[in-house]
């Protein structure tokens, strides 16, 4: 089958590879389409480890192909999905015992280690869904109707954008007030969210007037460019007090200080942008004059089963959708480029 795969740091390249086969727990999914998220370029360059080759793809949506059989049992383990049917692929391979996983927050998943994220495809340590088949624990598939391009964003760029404002829901009442950096394949998603499921104002916040202009559209009442000016302008409209929830889906020094800058006292900073950026809440790191009283920062990975489970339910009564431009998986190093030049409007869907 053919895989797009990352061969040496930078390199991507579609070869052909065997087809895997599903063990027992497991199943083979045929994909029908796997979005490229800002993530799979911080893998590209291997700003984190991973083994090489490796098939890109963490949101993978398909159709089950074939059911893996239970060794002992000598048949498909129970709760398995049969063969044909359609679903999106949970990103969390988490190991489902430990304290987190029992607790329901799959995302936090303790078996990699206090820093590590919990196994996922195209990520960590396995191969992922820029393919025409992927091989996937029978727990993570999540059966759907909804249209495969559009459910192949839900599974990352909707359930991480959901988790984030589902956490902060407690700073999202009425008069409100929530900031979005960074509208791309994320942000353009949780504007739609934030509309959906809290009563605040929304202001959107991005370099790219395009991006802007798609979240004014999408629902953001104000639209900023990210300058120098952009935090008192959010002071300004706020009354000085600044805004309730500040989710930041860039997540470099810029974003991180207007964050911090444009929080309101008693407010939510989530940092789900992975571009390394430092708060800058003291010289030293120490929570200075700069941080306003009862704030608070969360770093924000991915999102539990249950939220993929309320995205997609979202996604099926019509309130969010993906704004998709989809390509063949053949022109998938040429969609990495443009992403990278900032020139994906949404999401860019790969469809195999
Ligand atoms: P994207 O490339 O689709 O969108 C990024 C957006 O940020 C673009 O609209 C771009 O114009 C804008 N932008 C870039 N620099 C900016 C700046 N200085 N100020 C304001 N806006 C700026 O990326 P994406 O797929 O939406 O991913 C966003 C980030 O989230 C990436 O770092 C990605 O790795 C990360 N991510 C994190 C998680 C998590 O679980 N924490 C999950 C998925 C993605
Ligand atoms: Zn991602
Ligand atoms: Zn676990």
């Amino acid at each position: 089958m053919r895989a797009l795969q990352v061969t040496a740091p930078g390199t991507l390249e579609l070869r052909e590879v065997p087809l895997p086969a599903p063990g027992p727990g497991e199943l083979l999914v045929r994909v029908s389409a796997a979005g490229i998220c800002h993530s799979d370029l911080h893998v590209l360059h291997a700003d984190w480890q991973r083994p090489e080759p490796m098939t890109l793809g963490h949101e993978i949506a398909g159709t089950v192909a074939a059911v893996g059989t239970d060794t002992e049992a000598g048949s498909a383990a129970p709760g398995t999905a049969p063969v044909g049917t359609a679903g999106v692929v949970y990103l969390c391979w988490s190991c489902g015992t430990c304290r987190e996983c029992t607790a329901g927050r799959q995302n936090l998943c303790l078996a990699a280690g206090r820093f590590a994220m919990p196994p996922c495809p195209g990520l960590m340590g396995h191969d992922g869904g820029m393919a025409e088949y992927v091989v996937v624990p029978t727990a993570a598939f999540v059966p759907t109707d909804i249209e495969p391009a559009q459910a192949a964003p839900l599974a990352d760029a909707a359930l991480t954008s959901y988790h984030a404002i589902d956490g902060a829901r407690e700073h999202l009442r009425p008069g409100g007030t929530a900031v979005v950096i960074g509208v791309g394949g994320l942000g353009h998603i949780a504007v739609q969210i934030l509309r959906a499921v809290s009563p605040v104002r929304v202001i959107a916040v991005d370099v790219a007037r395009d991006k802007l202009d798609a979240a004014a559209r999408l629902g953001a009442e104000v639209v900023l460019t990210a300058d120098d000016a952009a935090a008192e302008k959010i002071l300004r409209l706020t009354g000085g007090r600044g805004a309730d929830a500040v989710f930041d889906f860039v997540g470099v020094d810029a974003t991180a200080q207007l964050s911090v800058r444009a929080v309101a006292p008693g407010g939510a900073y989530r940092m789900v942008g992975l571009g390394g950026g430092v708060p800058g809440i003291a010289a030293d790191g120490a929570i200075g004059d700069a941080w306003p009283w009862g704030a608070s920062i969360k770093k924000s990975y991915a999102g539990t089963r249950n939220d993929l489970v309320d995205s997609l339910a979202l996604a099926a009564a019509g309130t969010i959708h993906a704004e998709v431009e989809t390509f063949p998986l053949a022109e998938g190093p040429a969609v990495f480029e443009r992403l990278e030049r900032g020139g994906i409007l949404g999401r860019a869907v790969l469809i195999p």
